[in-house]
């Protein structure tokens, strides 16, 4: 599924395409992605311009003078600005149609995403207050961390990928940073200590911006051909890697379940 960091990816490519743009037409296919789609946008931002483009998590937001546009892209959606007169495909269910004849395209092959509307904030939307801060936010340090992780006895694992601590640190980004920082997955939050926790926030932030990074110079290559979204090719330690040596110890890579996602680590190097 698309992570932060292509979302991140999405926002920055489709930006300079959108802002100060004005709205021609919104085109509907299907009544529902994860939650119904309102269907008066197309009335509301008619002859709109789009004023700026926000992440927040893994939603975006567009604005608006009158309100924002707030999209999920789930599982398995895409967000790009291409030619107007491309042929619709599959599962493309939104077209933001702009006056100067591109297309803002909505593809969500699974429907798990979402395309809403509020005339409020955005970031008052229920979706959004119940958030944590963002990864590479300043509030996300060791000091906020080990608060969190008071009385918590959640593996660490689980407890940094639950939105309310912190948002955005996916499955393979917390396989990565809990090897680069030496925690087993495993451990109880609670007995995590404070300067390993200033270890993972460090390298949790630099594992989400070397894919950002990642991202921004192979910005095409997040869609594929095909249109589906793909991943960067971050260099990965351990995430898929079961069996293989650690490139530490060279101890084989476990993986197990932890609160329903696989998760990869090494015995050796984490404790
Ligand atoms: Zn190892």
């Amino acid at each position: 599924m698309p992570e932060l960091p292509e979302v991140e990816t999405t926002l920055r490519g489709i930006e300079p395409h959108v802002v100060g743009k004005t709205i021609e037409r919104i085109t509907i296919r299907t009544d529902k992605l994860r939650w119904p789609i309102p269907t008066e946008i197309k009335r509301l931002l008619k002859d709109k311009e789009i004023l700026s483009v926000e992440r927040r998590a893994k939603y975006i937001f567009i604005n608006a003078d009158i309100g924002s546009l707030i999209i999920h892209l789930g599982m398995t959606g895409s967000l790009r600005v291409i030619d107007g007169k491309t042929p619709v495909q599959k599962h493309e269910h939104i077209d933001v149609l702009l006056k100067n004849g591109q297309v803002m395209r909505y593809k969500d092959a699974r429907k798990f995403g979402c395309f809403l509307w509020t005339k409020e904030s955005p970031h008052g939307h229920d979706l959004i207050t119940r958030l944590g801060p963002e990864p590479l936010s300043k509030e996300f340090n060791a000091d906020y961390l080990f608060r969190t992780c008071r009385n918590k006895k959640i593996a660490i694992k689980a407890h940094i990928m639950n939105q309310k601590h912190v948002v955005g640190i996916g499955n393979i980004y917390a396989s990565e940073a809990l090897f680069k920082s030496g925690i087993s997955p495993t451990k109880a939050a609670h007995r995590v200590s404070k300067a390993k926790l200033e270890l993972l926030v460090k390298e949790s932030k630099k594992t989400l911006k070397a894919a950002i990074k990642q991202g921004g110079t192979t910005l095409q290559d997040y869609i594929n051909p095909d249109g589906a979204p793909g991943y960067f090719a971050i260099k990965l330690k351990v995430y898929g890697k079961e069996g293989e040596p650690c490139p530490n110890c060279a101890k084989p890579i476990k993986a197990k379940m932890i609160g329903q996602r696989n998760s990869f680590y090494c015995s050796g190097c984490q404790k």
